[in-house]
C-alpha cells in the first residue's frame, strides 16, 4: 500500500530519528513527500548528512527534555504552522531482573520510553488541532502486550507506553486526533539490537534464541527489518487509517501469540 501513500502536503516530526525503527520511519515518510524533522541525542557519523540529502531535518533533542521536545514540534510544524504526524520512536532497553536494576536505571528508562511520548504528544496535540487533526504513533514492543522475564523495567515501560496510546487516543479522537502504537518483535539493523547481541556471550546463539521465540521470524531466517515497521507506521499514518485509533498494531512474527510448537 506504501506507493500509494501521498503526503505531500504533511508536516512530521520523528523522536529517535538517527537510527533502526525512527529513521527508516523518517525516510519512508520524506520518500511519501512529507516534511519530516527528526530529533535524537545521538546521531552516528554521517547520519545527518544522509538525513539531509533526503529532505529531512535532523534536530539535537532530547525526549525527556520539555523544552526541547516543543522545539522540535515547533521546528516541524514551521512554514504551514500546522504539524499531522508525531512519532515516538525514541527508546532505550533495559535487561536484567528488578534486584540488578537501579532506581536512576528505571527513572532513565520510563523518561525516555514513556515520559518522551507524553511530552511528544503534548507538545504534538495543539498543532494537530489547528491542522484539523493528526496522528500519532509510539513505538512500543512485544514487551508492552506481554510481560518478559529478561526485562521487566522495559516491559513495564512499553506497557505503559500502550496504556498512554488509548489513553490519549480517547482523549482527542473529538478532535480528529489519532493514536496508535506498534509492537515490533527482534528488529534487526537497530542500534538496540546490535547493544544487546554484543553483550551477549554467543552472538550466534543469542539470534537464534531470537528467532526461535518468534515463528515467523524462524520460518523466514532472520529478523524485520527497521523498513517493515515503517510500512505498518506509514499505514497508520496514512488517510487509509482514518477511523484507526487506539490500536497496539503486533508486528512480531507472532511471538506475543503464545508458546510456540514443541520442536521436540
Ligand atoms: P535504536 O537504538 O537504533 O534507535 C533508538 C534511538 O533512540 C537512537 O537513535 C537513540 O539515540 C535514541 N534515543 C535514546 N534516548 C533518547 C533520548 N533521551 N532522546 C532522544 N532520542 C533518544 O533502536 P530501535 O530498535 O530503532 O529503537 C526504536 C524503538 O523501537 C525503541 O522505542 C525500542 O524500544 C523499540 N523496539 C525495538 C525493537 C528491536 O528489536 N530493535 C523491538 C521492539 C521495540
Amino acid at each position: 500500500m506504501g506507493d500509494s501513500v501521498d503526503l505531500r502536503d504533511r508536516a512530521a516530526a520523528v523522536t529517535g530519528g538517527a537510527s533502526g525503527i525512527g529513521r527508516a520511519i523518517a525516510e519512508l515518510l520524506a520518500e511519501r513527500g512529507a516534511r519530516v524533522t527528526v530529533g535524537d541525542i545521538d546521531y552516528p557519523e554521517g547520519v545527518r548528512s544522509v538525513l539531509a540529502a533526503r529532505g529531512i531535518e535532523a534536530l539535537d533533542c532530547d525526549v525527556t527534555r520539555e523544552p526541547q521536545v516543543e522545539a522540535l514540534v515547533e521546528h516541524a510544524a514551521r512554514g504551514t504552522g500546522q504539524l499531522d504526524i508525531a512519532i515516538h520512536s525514541a527508546g532505550v532497553g533495559m535487561v536484567g531482573p528488578i534486584t540488578e536494576r537501579s532506581g536512576a536505571d528505571w527513572d532513565h528508562c520510563l523518561d525516555v520510553n514513556v515520559k518522551g511520548a507524553y511530552l511528544l504528544s503534548r507538545a504534538a496535540v495543539p498543532w494537530m488541532r489547528r491542522a484539523g487533526g493528526g496522528a500519532l504513533v509510539f513505538i512500543a514492543s512485544n514487551a508492552g502486550l506481554l510481560p518478559r522475564a529478561h526485562d521487566p523495567v522495559y516491559s513495564t515501560s512499553k506497557g505503559a507506553l500502550l496504556a498512554l496510546m488509548r489513553s490519549v487516543g480517547l482523549c482527542h479522537a473529538g478532535e480528529r486526533i489519532r493514536c496508535n502504537a506498534v509492537c515490533p518483535g527482534p528488529v534487526g539493523q537497530t542500534r538496540m539490537m546490535d547493544e544487546q547481541l554484543d553483550a551477549a556471550p554467543d552472538r550466534d546463539a543469542a539470534v537464534r534464541a531470537l528467532l526461535a521465540a518468534s515463528p515467523f521470524a524462524e520460518a523466514c531466517g532472520r529478523m524485520i527489518t527497521p523498513r517493515e515497521i515503517a510500512e505498518a507506521v506509514l499505514y497508520l499514518v496514512s488517510d487509509a487509517a482514518l477511523f484507526v485509533t487506539g490500536t497496539a498494531l503486533a508486528i512480531d512474527g507472532g511471538k506475543s501469540l503464545g508458546v510456540p510448537a514443541r520442536r521436540v
